[in-house]
């Protein structure tokens, strides 16, 4: 029911590794825009969707997220070595002298300042600041790579969504026609408002937004964000700096409620299985962490490194995967109450009513965009959802959605053959048997999105007997 995100990077590009990732668990797949050129984004983009067409595919827009230059290959810096930190970007990068891509960041630097480096695990001490170079000394050891995050969190730094890459980022994710936009470091409504218009002027779809709050006034500002976009992720890495790491548990079980509320998405995500990016099995923590975020109701769970540039990404799925299962299989996945407060949340609410009353064994939401399948998953009841929808855009973005299953189906104006051969093609494929009950939701009059207003319940048996 929980979903599986994965970073797709050189670990995971290939169609031999797509297929199989797919295979093992894979949902939606993640290209971060922060590393690697549109050109390489393109063409595995183009790969997965003629390889896996079933899978929603998620570019992840950068933001003003200051990272480190170039390095010929990763390094380790040990506690107490002394780095030197310049903005000159056209240097390679060594382990004592190396470049960030923020031109003034010695002037909001201050002596004794902490600068944190790949999601907080380097930590370095300002000493000195010598003209545009900063000199710092190794609190925190440990191994920095090409372009990874830099944090500042004592610094005032005011740059906002969206930067002219992240625009550029936008045009580029909207003619591939992604699924999903992931966009870094939202401050408030504004920065949504402002990625709406980009992507209003660069196509004609609608694609939907999920905010990555990692920033503290994200914090702040979480009601009128999370109304304004499509979804949540809980980006725990620079959430965790900004923030304390401390402050992260509780704001990730509150998002997830929030997000079930309005029946939207929420992505927990970073370091969930981090040690499996050069080990072959998980920490008990990361296990534990992996199967809480399930407790939570999280619609999905996200891969960063462990799939992008891990020893073994389908290993990572397949743990993943087994967590997932196991956790699910308790009772102890938190179930929300939700008022039902226009006519789509109240069939929504009925069905999943119905659908326990019954012992029904599937949901299914004939849908154009989605909508009416989210509606059911919010309860997080735990039975197959099956969207059934002729839009092949809406088949990959319900994949983010908890227990929701895309079946397609071509147009079809008469409701009740649809209705037919929906409930027949989930018996071909073995999904209900005879003598199941299935709930359906829809809308009786065809055409127009979101108009959810009608639920059935059949016995399967019945609807093979009065075959048309
Ligand atoms: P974010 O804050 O957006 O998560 P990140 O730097 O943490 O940024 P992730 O997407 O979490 O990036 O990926 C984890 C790591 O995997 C990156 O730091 C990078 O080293 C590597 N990586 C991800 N995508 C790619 C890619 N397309 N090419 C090369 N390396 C990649
Ligand atoms: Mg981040
Ligand atoms: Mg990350």
């Amino acid at each position: 029911m929980t979903k599986i995100v994965c970073t797709i990077g050189p670990s995971s590009d290939s169609v031999e590794m797509l297929k199989k990732m797919e295979k093992t668990g894979m949902n939606i797949a993640r290209l971060n825009f922060s590393h690697g050129t549109h050109q390489e984004h393109e063409t595995v983009f183009n790969r997965i969707r003629e390889n896996c067409p079933n899978i929603a595919i998620a570019i992840d827009i950068a933001g003003p997220k200051i990272r480190i230059g170039k390095f010929k290959e990763s390094v380790s810096l040990e506690i107490g070595e002394k780095v030197t930190i310049t903005n000159d970007e056209s240097i390679i990068s060594t382990k004592n002298y190396f470049s960030v891509n923020y031109k003034d960041l010695y002037k909001e630097v201050k002596i004794g300042s902490p600068i944190f480096i790949n999601d907080g695990l380097v930590k370095l001490e300002v000493l000195e600041i010598d003209g545009n170079l900063i000199k710092c000394v190794v609190r925190d050891g440990g191994i920095i790579s090409t372009r990874k995050g830099v944090n500042v969190p004592d610094s005032n730094l005011t740059l906002h969504v969206p930067t002219k890459k992240d625009i550029i980022d936008i045009e580029k994710a909207c003619e591939l026609e992604a699924d999903y936009l992931f966009i870094s470091f939202v401050r408030d409504v504004e920065d949504i408002k402002k990625i709406k218009e980009i992507i209003k002027s660069s196509t004609s779809q609608y694609i939907p937004i999920i905010a990555k709050i990692e920033h503290i006034d994200a914090v702040k500002n979480i009601k009128s964000i999370m109304e304004n976009c499509d979804g949540l992720m809980v980006a725990r890495g620079d959430l965790g700096i900004e923030i304390g790491p401390e402050k992260v548990p509780v704001l990730q079980k509150q998002y997830i409620q929030m997000g079930m509320q309005l029946g939207k998405p929420v992505i927990v995500a970073t370091q969930m299985l981090e040690s499996m990016t050069i080990e072959p099995i998980p920490t008990r923590a990361e296990a534990s962490d992996v199967a809480h975020a399930v407790f939570d109701g999280a619609d999905a769970v996200m891969l960063s490194a462990e799939t992008a540039t891990g020893i073994h990404p389908v290993n990572v799925i397949r743990v993943m995967d087994q967590i997932i299962r196991e956790a699910e299989k308790s009772e102890l996945i938190f179930i929300p109450k939700c008022k039902a407060k226009n006519i789509e949340e109240s069939i929504g609410k009925a069905a999943v009513d119905i659908a326990q009353n019954l012992s029904a064994k599937a949901i299914i939401a004939l849908t154009r965009t989605g909508y009416s399948s989210q509606m059911v998953s919010k309860y997080r009841l735990r039975l197959p959802i099956f969207a059934s929808t002729p839009e092949k855009r809406t088949l990959r973005r319900v994949q983010l959605y908890w227990g929701v299953k895309p079946i397609f189906h071509t147009y079809e104006t008469d409701y009740d053959q649809l209705v037919y051969t929906c409930i027949s093609s989930l018996i071909n494929e073995g999904h209900l048997k005879d003598d199941d009950i299935v709930v359906l939701v829809g809308g009786s009059y065809l055409g127009i999105p979101r108009k959810t207003n009608t639920i059935q319940v059949f016995n399967t048996n019945e609807v093979l007997a009065g075959k048309h």
